[in-house]
């Protein structure tokens, strides 16, 4: 299990003191439908998150209608420009993990360049994409949860901090709700425009763990000033 780095604690308490991150104020979600919940599989935090949003849709739903598009890493994985939208950073190392001979690694090794290229073009967004698609028509959600986590195993594979995973947040939701946009509200069968709240799930490592409300727009002046510092 990962463990928060000091820089990434540094990140979300300097994220906390500018307000970009928030106690989520569960009532201003629209949870009436249900939601659809894109976050990473993790099993060590997918409870706890879940823990807190649970509740909140029954309350508002009457039933606990939550619709998972799990996959690792998340929403960030829904950013074109991720590192975790597509295989080019997992597929050399899974290679090389799983030649059993020293020729095997040898020819892995060689390969590089070539893998990590067709790595780049196994898509993950895609499949991502067209779940979150398929279950908003299917089940009429007109809210769609996209979910970061901090630390998350597969974003430190991509060598991705809190920052990174914050940049690809916003990314993620720009992107797909360009998607949405282009099926109007009647072809999805929906009364009202979707709608896509960002939360980000911290894992403080001391036992405690916070659900947060990521606000997009201060977020993305909040990461504009830290990169021009
Ligand atoms: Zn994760």
């Amino acid at each position: 299990m990962g463990k928060l780095t000091d820089t990434d604690r540094k990140a979300v308490e300097d994220a906390l003191r500018a307000g970009v991150l928030e106690p989520v104020d569960w009532p201003k979600m629209d949870l009436k439908d249900g939601a659809v919940v894109v976050l990473c599989g993790d099993g060590d935090q997918s409870e706890s998150i879940l823990d807190g949003l649970t509740p909140e849709v029954e309350k508002q739903c009457g039933t606990a209608r939550i619709q998972l598009v799990a996959l690792n890493g998340g929403g960030p994985c829904l950013s074109p420009t991720s590192p975790l939208s597509n295989l080019g950073e997992v597929l050399f190392n899974f290679l090389r993990e799983a030649a059993t001979t020293r020729k095997m690694r040898i020819i892995v090794e060689t390969c590089s360049i070539p893998i990590h290229l067709a790595g780049y073009f196994m898509r993950v967004d895609m499949p991502l994409l067209f779940n979150i698609w398929g279950s908003v028509k299917l089940k009429r959600m007109r809210t769609v949860v996209l979910i970061s986590h901090a630390p998350c195993g597969m974003a430190g594979m991509c060598m991705m901090s809190f920052v990174d995973l914050a940049v690809n947040l916003i990314k993620a939701k720009t992107f797909i709700k360009r998607v949405v946009k282009v099926f109007d509200r009647e072809r999805l069968g929906l009364e009202a425009k979707v709608v896509f709240p960002c939360l980000v799930h911290v894992d403080y490592g001391d036992g405690r763990k916070e659900l947060y409300h990521f606000k997009t727009g201060p977020g993305a002046e909040w990461l504009a000033q830290r990169t021009h510092q």
